[in-house]
């Protein structure tokens, strides 16, 4: 699975499978796990300001020796800031923190504040975006995106902007489908990134996944992160456990069509997990 990619843009393409780094707090644990991650294969990290954790993801693809250009980072501008200087100086901040000359992409981490969920903020993410653009043109990031937004919120930069996002990266995961964001960027050509495609560890004891995953002799957390490739994404499973990275990587089965609809349709409320 290390190997196979989806096209972004023009000149570059992203590995369909990456560690997320979410909750992995900075130093020795955060630094330790993405050494893992790429002693094992993997070839695409998720990272964002707001993990505070860039700085070990640099140290640790700097001293795995990988070429640069071998290894697919993704970072992401906090939630809070709105407005073209603060897009410019936090990439900055970003590419100092990783030690690195670029970052392949880099996204709006989310349409509001995460202290404000729901707010409008259509005038600053177009004021972000812009930077964004010029940030994408100067080479510093080799494809640009955003997360977590609503197809209204990506038609109010499609509107206002030059641009178009290359991905969403959203929540995506058994129970939720997601299947108006992705019907409406499949029109617009935009990647979609699942994160939490095990929904954060909610679902791997469900019995329902547990009897399916046994139909194919693979782990729950393979049968969920098979679901949110077959929905075309790119996918982020975070682990710390170095045989979590090789199971989750081990995802290179089909599943029945029949099997595929049902797994759509189960429990499409992602609350129900909590
Ligand atoms: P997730 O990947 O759905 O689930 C992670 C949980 O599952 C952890 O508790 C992990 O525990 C456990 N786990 C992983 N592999 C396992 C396995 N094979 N067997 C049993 N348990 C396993 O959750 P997530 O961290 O929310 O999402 C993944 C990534 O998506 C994040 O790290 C982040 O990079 C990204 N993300 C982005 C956003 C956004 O707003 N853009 C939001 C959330 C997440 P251990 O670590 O102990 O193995």
């Amino acid at each position: 699975m290390f190997e196979k990619r989806l096209p972004l843009n023009a000149q570059c393409a992203i590995p369909i499978l990456g560690l997320g780094t979410w909750q992995i707090a900075d130093g020795e644990g955060c630094y330790q796990s993405v050494r893992d991650a790429l002693e094992v294969g993997y070839r695409h990290i998720d990272t964002a300001q707001g993990y505070q954790n860039e700085a070990s993801v640099g140290r640790a693809i700097k001293d795995s020796n990988i070429p640069r250009e071998e290894i697919f980072v993704t970072t992401k501008l906090e939630s809070h800031i709105k407005t073209y200087d603060g897009a410019h100086a936090a990439f900055n901040k970003s590419l100092q923190q990783l030690d690195m000359a670029y970052v392949d992409l880099f996204i709006i981490h989310a349409p509001w504040p995460w202290s404000d969920m729901g707010s409008d903020h259509k005038k600053g993410n177009i004021e972000a975006w812009k930077a964004m653009e010029e940030i994408y043109e100067s080479g510093r990031a080799k494809a640009i995106g955003v997360s977590n937004f609503s197809p209204d919120d990506i038609q109010n930069l499609l509107d206002h902007t030059r641009i178009k996002p290359m991905a969403n990266q959203i929540s995506l995961f058994v129970g939720n489908p997601q299947t108006e964001t992705l019907e409406y960027c499949a029109l617009k050509e935009i990647l979609i990134i699942a994160y939490s495609p095990l929904a954060i560890g909610y679902a791997l004891n469900d019995p329902f996944i547990v009897k399916m995953a046994q139909k194919y002799k693979v782990t729950p957390a393979q049968l969920l992160i098979r679901y949110t490739i077959e929905k075309g994404a790119a996918t982020l499973p975070k682990t710390t456990k170095k045989e979590r990275m090789i199971e989750n990587a081990q995802v290179d089965f089909s599943l029945e069509k029949e099997d595929f609809k049902t797994l759509d349709a189960y429990r499409n409320d992602p609350r129900r997990w909590e």
